[in-house]
This record gives structure tokens, C-alpha cells and sequence, in this order.
């Protein structure tokens, strides 16, 4: 139970209890679809005029469709809900260090179209191509886009939209959100990788995951972050800048520097870039390795190669040490591996689970850790997941039901 906090709390008027019960409906339509009215009456133990009422709203929105009867279970055969699919209704633009990628999708979430252009180090050449590919796309949403997630790998401030450091590009204190809306005319939500990759689990993630209250997911690219789920949200933290345990110190003398400049923080240990410069001391005669991307170093310990899975292995020790300090710190149910990384999860996924075991203090209770089933599109479908979440959760719900409690 949360302690009532008077200063945020609201007395239930009617048009709260009737935003939450839109809320409820919509997301029985989400998780459960198809689903009748009845159904969705009989489960929330809301009357059946109030779904139907909300149903209808809904439907002439365009946010939900009929799509035929179901079967009886005595009288008429209900008529079936889903979400409306197959309409574009947000964009989702995921810039990477190595890609850009824009593409729609519909209120499910479901990709429908896709553009990626290699991600310019002049951050005006990325954005004017970014704003090119989401002014195509949302056009084919008629007027029903909802809005655009923007994606970058750094330091970000959702609440006043900037892009406060973008390490791999040296950009600096950009407002993203707000050139992105006054070129496209559409609301923009941006954010880290991290947080939204968290967030597409949260979403998207197999039921393991997005049936879970509390996880962290540890994002393992050229850089490395972490988005903190707690109670269903977000973390955030006082100013918004939560999560950034990438910085957290765990040794000295790191193969890399740190994305922040030091030598003694998790990323510099832990992260692609860490593991990439292992390789190249290990293979300093053959080749010059430092300009491998992670994700190519991933390839070659996945068909085998010894010094790849060598310096791999050298980086999930050092993954672990940060994940037990989480794990002793917070507690979560879980602990998601995601990016890059996750493609090499059977390489290293006993390594890490006993010195994680290991390292948790006895008596205290441990985290399972799984890989992210999302794949490569862990990012992307976080973009696409910053609006979505908005869509399917409400202010009133996430804040006032808890004045409740
Ligand atoms: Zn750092």
C-alpha cells in the first residue's frame, strides 16, 4: 500500500473513474482481443452499457474493430473486438550508431512499413533524412497518427525533450523533440535506449516478461545502460536521468574509456566496445580488429571463433559484477539481457547465472536473468512503445489510482 500523498491526490469525480474505465476496456481489447462486450462486462464487472458505451467511442475512433460473431453461449452470437490493425498510427525512429530507422506501425504495434539510412555523424544530415522518412510515413496515416518516438543512444531528458549527449557522435544539448514536431507537425516523445528498450518488454515482451511488476533490463551495445521497470513504469528518478548505471564504478583500469570519459565504470568494462578492444589485444597480429562493431565480433563467437568468445566471456564476468549489485540493490524479478549482445545469450548464459549466483550475498534472494526475445528490434519497437504506452496507460490511471489505494 502507497501512502496517500496529499499534494497529488484528487477525490474520484466522474470523468476520472470514466478516463480509467476507457482505459480498463482498451487494454482488455489489447491483451485479450478478439473479445465481445459481454465478455469484457462480465471480467472488469463494469456494466454492459458502460463497455458498450466505450466500445462505441472507441470504435469511431478507429482504435478498435469489429470483426465478426463469436460463439453463443446461449442467444445471440457476440460480436468480436480487436484493436483496428493494419492503419498506420505512430512512427518510430531509432537512431543507432551505426543505422537510422524509421518506420509505422499500427495501434498493435505490428511494423507495417520500414526506412533505415546509415546514421550520419553531422546530426543535421540525420535529422532532415529522419524527418524526410517519418513525413512519408505518417502521410499514410491519414490524420490518425498518434505521434512520433525518437530513440538515441545517450543522455536524454524526456521531460524537456533534449538530447543532452550523444557520446558516439559528440552531439551535445540538441532539441530533438522539438525540431522533429515543428517539422512534422506531429507530437514527438524521445527518450534513451535503455529506457526504451525496457519499455518494449514491457509491451512486447513474451508473457515471462510483460506479466512481470519489477525488472531491469541491462541494454549491452557499443555503449551500455539500463531501463529500470518498477510497479509497470519507468523509472525516472527526481530529474529524469535514472538508470544510468552504466557509470556505476566497479574497477580500474578499464580496457576502454567510458562513453563519460573515465576508466572505471561498468560500460568501460562491460559494454561492445570493451569486449571489442579485448579482442583486438587478443588477435593484435592479425588484424586490425578495433574497427569491428560489436555486432560483427558477436557473429564471429557465434560461428565459433576462440579469441572472440574468449573476449566475450572476459565481458559477461564483468556484466555479472554490475548485475549482482543490481540484483543486491533492487531486488527485481527479473533481469532482461537486450541489444546486440542477446544474440550470443547460449555463449555466455552460464557464465553469468553462477557468478551472479555466486555473488549475491548469501541469505538474499537472486533474480532470474533471461535474454530479450526481441531481437533486433528491441529498439525500434521501444520507440514505437513511448507513444504507444501513452495510448494504452493514462496520467489519471498511473497517478490517481494510486490515491486510492
Ligand atoms: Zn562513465
Amino acid at each position: 500500500m502507497r501512502r496517500l500523498n496529499l499534494k497529488s491526490a484528487q477525490t474520484a469525480h466522474f470523468g476520472m473513474i470514466r478516463d480509467i474505465n476507457r482505459q480498463i476496456v482498451l487494454n482488455y481489447v489489447r491483451d485479450r482481443g478478439p473479445i465481445s462486450r459481454a465478455e469484457m462486462a462480465r471480467e472488469t464487472l463494469l456494466q454492459r452499457s458502460t463497455v458498450s458505451a466505450i466500445v462505441d467511442a472507441l470504435v469511431g475512433e478507429g482504435v478498435v474493430e469489429e470483426i465478426g460473431k463469436g460463439e453463443s453461449t446461449g442467444g445471440r452470437c457476440p460480436t468480436l473486438l480487436r484493436l483496428r490493425v493494419g492503419r498506420p498510427a505512430v512512427i518510430g525512429v531509432d537512431i543507432s550508431p551505426t543505422y537510422t530507422t524509421v518506420a509505422s506501425s499500427d495501434i498493435a504495434g505490428t511494423i507495417l512499413e520500414k526506412r533505415q539510412f546509415l546514421t550520419n555523424p553531422d546530426f543535421e544530415k540525420t535529422l532532415s533524412q529522419a524527418v524526410e522518412y517519418v513525413v512519408e510515413l505518417g502521410a499514410k496515416g491519414s490524420g490518425n497518427i498518434e505521434g512520433v518516438g525518437v530513440v538515441l543512444p545517450g543522455l536524454v531528458d524526456p521531460l524537456s525533450g533534449k538530447a543532452l549527449y550523444i557520446p558516439y557522435f559528440d552531439w551535445r544539448d540538441l532539441d530533438v523533440e522539438q525540431r522533429i514536431a515543428s517539422a512534422t507537425g506531429f507530437r514527438v516523445m524521445i527518450d534513451n535506449d535503455a529506457n526504451a528498450a525496457a519499455l518494449a518488454e514491457l509491451w512486447f515482451g513474451s508473457p515471462e516478461v510483460s506479466e512481470t511488476r519489477d525488472f531491469i533490463l541491462v541494454f549491452v551495445s557499443e555503449g551500455l545502460g539500463t531501463g529500470i521497470i518498477l510497479d509497470r513504469q519507468i523509472y525516472r528518478g527526481a530529474a529524469g536521468g535514472a538508470g544510468e548505471f552504466g557509470h556505476m564504478i566497479i574497477g580500474q583500469e578499464a580496457p576502454v574509456a567510458c562513453s563519460c570519459g573515465s576508466y572505471d565504470c561498468w560500460e568501460a568494462f562491460a559494454s561492445g566496445r570493451a569486449t571489442v578492444a579485448r579482442y583486438a589485444r587478443l588477435i593484435a597480429q592479425r588484424d586490425d580488429a578495433t574497427q569491428l562493431t560489436f555486432a560483427e565480433l558477436i557473429e564471429r563467437a557465434l560461428q565459433g571463433e576462440a579469441e572472440a568468445r574468449t573476449a566475450l566471456l572476459e565481458t559477461a564476468q564483468n556484466l555479472s559484477i554490475g548485475i549482482s549489485n543490481l540484483i543486491v540493490g533492487f531486488s527485481p524479478e527479473l533481469i532482461i539481457i537486450g541489444g546486440p549482445i542477446a544474440r550470443a545469450w547460449p555463449l555466455f548464459a552460464d557464465v553469468l547465472s553462477q557468478i551472479v549466483q555466486r555473488s549475491v550475498r548469501r541469505g538474499l534472494p537472486s533474480a532470474r536473468i533471461i535474454a530479450s526475445t526481441l531481437g533486433e528490434r528491441t529498439t525500434l519497437m521501444g520507440a514505437l512503445s513511448l507513444v504507444l504506452s501513452v495510448k494504452f496507460t493514462c496520467d489519471v490511471v498511473s497517478t490517481h489510482v494510486t490515491s486510492f489505494a
